[in-house]
């Protein structure tokens, strides 16, 4: 009897589990984007976002082809620019002025990572606020720090949307980020802090990191390594989100979550793929519904 009250209360099993699923829930919001993107062409606007890409990273080439697809779906006309990997941040910058100057464009996006001898963040300031549908100009990142979102990182609101749908309550859990780069978990903790979450922070300095994982109701990780988070490292019933791309040396893509050993233990989970990607890039679409209303 112990032994079988032991076996419930350590391992969920399957059944108590639920996957999150980002690509159907993502399909959800493109619809939604392509009703809007509808109203504009009654308007006589076309809506336009201007992506950028320095260089040859194989992965950021998918990563863009991806968005243009997700254009395609909704209606939004999509520039390429595929920039040359010895281009200058002046050059850069000169394309980013003539793109916040063009009335018909409406969002502006630059790829990450760009070559090291580019400043990304002197080359997110110049980009146009109103235009900034990456959220990363220090506008709009001031915006958020302050609780005022207005055009926020895609990532991070992906990841609240997929929460919403599921029904879980962000407002008074744990939440654990394990990773606080400036693209994805520092906006990402201000938005869980802005919905009245206790938020942690944690990076590859943090000592035992077991320890603040393990009090995670909501633990989310971006690392970008394979395999990362353990079972060990999860809480019974703790919802798990894994914003990590990884491509392993067969080709096939994971995230940073054990996926098979953590299911068991939690009570939602996300998969990679068809987790949290999708929601970024369907947010990218929202966000360039917002920036349209905020140049009207
Ligand atoms: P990043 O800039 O490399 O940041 C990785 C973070 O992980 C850093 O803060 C780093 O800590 C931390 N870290 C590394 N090793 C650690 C360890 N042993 N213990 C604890 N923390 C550790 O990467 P990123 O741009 O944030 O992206 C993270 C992952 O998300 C990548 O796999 C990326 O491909 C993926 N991504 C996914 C999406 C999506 O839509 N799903 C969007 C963007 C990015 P330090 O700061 O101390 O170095």
């Amino acid at each position: 009897m112990s032994v079988f009250l032991f076996l419930c209360y350590n391992t969920l099993g399957d059944e108590n589990m639920k996957i999150i699923d980002g690509k159907k829930i993502s399909e959800k919001v493109l619809e939604e984007v392509k009703t809007d993107i509808e109203k504009f062409k009654l308007k006589k606007i076309t809506p336009t976002l201007a992506i950028i890409l320095v260089g040859n990273d194989t992965a950021s080439k998918v990563y863009v082809k991806n968005k243009t697809i997700a254009c395609q779906k909704v209606g939004v006309d999509c520039q390429e620019y595929f920039l040359d990997q010895n281009t200058s941040e002046e050059e850069l910058i000169n394309l980013i002025d003539k793109l916040n100057k063009d009335d018909l464009v409406h969002g502006i996006l630059l790829q990450s990572p760009v070559p090291k001898h580019i400043n990304i963040d002197n080359v997110f300031e110049k980009i146009n606020p109103l235009k900034d549908v990456d959220g990363f100009n220090p506008i709009n990142y001031g915006k958020l720090l302050i609780g005022k979102e207005n055009l926020t990182s895609c990532t991070s609101l992906g990841i609240v949307r997929l929460l919403e749908e599921e029904n879980i309550e962000i407002r008074g859990k744990n939440v654990v980020i394990i990773g606080r780069s400036n693209i994805v978990s520092k906006p990402l903790s201000l938005c869980m802090l802005n919905r009245d979450a206790t938020i942690t922070i944690c990076h590859s300095k943090t000592v035992d990191l077991k320890e603040h994982t393990k009090t995670a109701d909501i633990l989310i990780s971006a690392v970008g390594k394979p395999a990362f988070v353990t079972s060990d490292m999860v809480k019974d019933g703790a919802v798990v989100i894994d914003v990590g791309i990884n491509r392993l040396k067969d080709g096939t893509l994971c995230g940073d979550v054990d996926f098979e050993k953590v299911k068991n233990k939690c009570s939602y989970i996300t998969k990679v793929p068809g987790g949290v990607g999708p929601m970024t890039v369907a947010y990218l679409m929202k966000n360039v519904v917002k920036a349209i209303n905020l140049q009207l």
